[in-house]
């Protein structure tokens, strides 16, 4: 049955009710205590006044004592609660109320033994009686102590009934101890439902933290989450005061997405946890971690000054970047950090934040491994966020347009292929190089939108050239890394018109650097459709010719950077014969970007440059003006006579 009791489940099996709550409810003054007291005081006094003995005066004279030690405890609980521990405070109290119920029993038991007149006995044995039975209730949270009280009083008050041998005290003698036996059983099944409760509260507070655990912090790695850190961070501040120095650093992972594409999600994983312990194993443990994002974290050090956060900001990036092995492979991970500080750089929480992050972005983008903030990169950031802004609606605000630039043949000086370039004119801030918005359009993912936009107008004007003349454009990494994005391509050629082996993608070396198993699948993919490729300003990366032997490429297109400007020179001429001579071996065509003038178009063709592209033979143009250059050209009317 539910409600059966046994002492074995009620004591030693439930848990113990918890201390804290339980002590001070003892000792914290109430009414109750003073109403008992008081009564306590009277019936002993009346007993000891009207009852003629020494030994209830003596007995009166000792709860009394005990009753106000008892009351003075209570009124200064907070300065004792301090001084003393909780569990011997406990017993102390415990001790004095066992004395007054002590002398209770002692009390009826006198009452009897000195016959005393009825009214007295009555009144000190059914007080007596009735505070054995408050206190077992009362002391339910401990049964032992509840049978203590009950034992003090009504032992002696049996004994008592017993020794003077009336009828009627020897009844009460005998009906005394079934009352003590089932206060008993009351006292057990009130303990045993107080168990219960502390224990469901327990089990609900368990699964309560487990939740909140659960919802502060990141599964994978353990670290605090978004919602964790900023809890965290609070803490942090409060613990440390409003003038802390804190430095916030913003952690990015290079390499992840990589590992997880080509090593799988498992790697991945593995990758994350070893970077949480290398961050916990060089982080101060007043440090708060969190993981912000898949490859992003977030870490908070109280930091003495700026050159104190610029030496942890170094000593951990070093630890960070050291290569680690996974699964057998040697992988660099590779972290850039932004930092910024609390109380220097920003005066609340959201603006720190705001000022890490901006300063991650300016480290990715100069390819640092850590970036203090400095204000004036905050109002790049909101020049950017603004460009942003106008880049999403200007496609559809028509803003937006498709240029051609002719590629020439060197020897004969003929239009072979044009390349598309995009144009924006913005209605207040007019041209805008595609250096400057093109970055922004695949940081945010706009590439895609903008870069089908690109092709599908492309293609359409050079459907109208004629069949020999090639159409170049440029694709960027995150485009490729599109889901569908080959289809997509060879979709918006059908749509025009376009056969595909007269589109050349032009890509640059960043697209295996970011991403090398999408780069792979695509160029796979096109090149199979007989869709060309050229690399893009081959000398400005690592222009490792690894990927000119794994991938297939038609064209290099050497970087103007070797053509025009200051640095071209016997160094870069040197430069261009060699890439031109391995170009000739392997079959490719070698594209000189950026040729100015006759002379730079006369010396890259003897340096073995194949194609030219540059001013010298025309800017980028409109599509009528490229249609007007390709007549031109089919008539001999053309001015690139560089090979004439
Ligand atoms: P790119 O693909 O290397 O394009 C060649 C750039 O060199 C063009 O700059 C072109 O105007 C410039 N140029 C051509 N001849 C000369 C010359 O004689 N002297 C000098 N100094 N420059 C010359 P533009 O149009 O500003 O484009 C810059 C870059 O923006 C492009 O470099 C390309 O990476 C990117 N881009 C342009 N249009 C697109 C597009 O539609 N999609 C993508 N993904 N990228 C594009
Ligand atoms: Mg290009
Ligand atoms: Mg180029």
């Amino acid at each position: 049955m539910a409600n059966s009791v046994d002492n074995r489940t009620s004591e030693s099996v439930m848990p113990p009710i918890p201390d804290r709550r339980y002590y001070d409810s003892f000792l914290v003054p109430h009414l109750g205590l003073f109403l008992a007291s008081g009564a306590n005081l009277i019936v002993g006094w009346v007993c000891a006044l009207f009852g003629n003995s020494q030994w209830l005066v003596a007995s009166a004279i000792v709860m009394s004592l005990a009753i106000f030690v008892r009351l003075g405890m209570s009124l200064f609980h907070a300065r004792l609660i301090e001084k003393m521990p909780h569990k011997r405070l406990n017993a102390y109290v415990q001790a004095i109320e066992i004395a007054i119920s002590a002398n209770l029993g002692l009390f009826g038991a006198l009452a009897l033994v000195l016959q005393l007149s009825h009214n007295l006995e009555t009144l000190a044995l059914g007080y007596a009686l009735t505070y054995a039975t408050a206190m077992t209730v009362r002391c339910a949270d401990r049964p032992g102590w509840a049978r203590a009280h009950m034992g003090l009083i009504a032992a002696p008050i049996v004994l008592a009934g017993l020794y003077v041998a009336t009828p009627g005290s020897t009844v009460l003698a005998l009906i005394v101890p079934g009352l003590a036996l089932s206060m008993d059983k009351l006292t057990q099944a009130v303990h045993y439902n107080l168990c219960n409760i502390v224990r469901i509260s327990q089990e609900r507070k368990a699964v309560s933290e487990q939740y909140h655990f659960l919802a502060m912090h990141d599964g994978l790695t353990n670290l605090l989450n978004r919602d964790g850190f900023h809890y965290a961070l609070d803490d942090l501040l409060a613990q440390h005061g409003p003038h802390q120095r804190v430095a916030l650093l913003w952690l990015d992972l290079h390499r992840l997405r990589d590992v997880n594409e080509s090593q799988g999600y498992a790697t991945g994983d593995k990758l994350l946890c070893e970077m949480t312990r290398r961050m916990r194993a060089c982080t101060p443990d007043d440090a708060v971690l969190a993981r912000f994002g898949s490859d992003e974290f977030l870490l908070a050090l109280p930091v003495a000054s700026r050159a104190h956060a610029e030496q942890l900001v170094s000593k951990i990036s070093e630890h960070l970047n050291r290569p680690l092995r996974l699964d057998l492979a040697l992988v660099e991970a590779g972290t850039s950090i932004g930092v910024a500080i609390l109380g220097e750089d920003s005066a609340t929480v959201s603006h720190l934040m705001q000022s890490a992050n901006v300063a991650l972005m300016q480290a990715k983008e100069q390819g640092l491994e850590t970036c203090f903030y400095v204000p004036e990169m905050g109002s790049k950031r909101a020049e950017r966020k603004e460009l942003e802004r106008d880049l999403r609606s200007a496609i559809s605000r028509g803003e937006l347009a498709v240029h051609f630039q002719p590629l020439i043949d060197l020897d004969s000086g003929r239009i072979c292929s044009f390349e598309a370039l995009v144009r924006w004119t913005h209605p207040e801030k007019g041209e805008i190089s595609p250096e400057v918005f093109i970055p922004v359009a695949e940081e945010t993912g706009q590439i895609i939108t903008l870069g089908n936009w690109v092709t599908a107008q492309a293609a359409r004007a050079a459907a109208t050239w004629p069949d020999h003349i090639l159409l170049a454009v440029n694709l960027s990494p995150t485009q490729m890394r599109a889901p569908g994005a080959a289809l997509g391509i060879l979709h918006a050629l059908r749509q025009a018109g376009l056969a595909p082996h007269r589109l050349v993608i032009e890509v640059t070396e960043s697209v295996f650097l970011e991403d090398s198993v999408h780069a792979r699948h695509f160029m796979d993919d096109l090149t199979r459709a007989q869709v060309h490729f050229a690399l893009d300003d081959f000398g400005t990366g690592y222009s490792s010719l690894s990927y000119l032997h794994r991938y297939h490429f038609d064209k290099i297109k050497i970087d103007r950077s070797f053509v025009c400007g200051p640095e071209v020179g016997p160094h870069s001429d040197a430069i261009v014969r060699a890439v031109a001579g391995m170009g000739r071996k392997l079959g490719m065509e070698i594209v000189a970007e950026g040729i100015e003038t006759a002379e730079q178009a006369n010396s890259l063709r003897r340096a073995g440059c194949t194609l030219g592209q540059g001013f010298y033979f025309s800017r980028a143009v409109t599509a009528e003006m490229a249609q007007q250059l390709l007549e031109r050209d089919m008539n001999h009317q053309t001015r690139f006579d560089v090979a004439l």
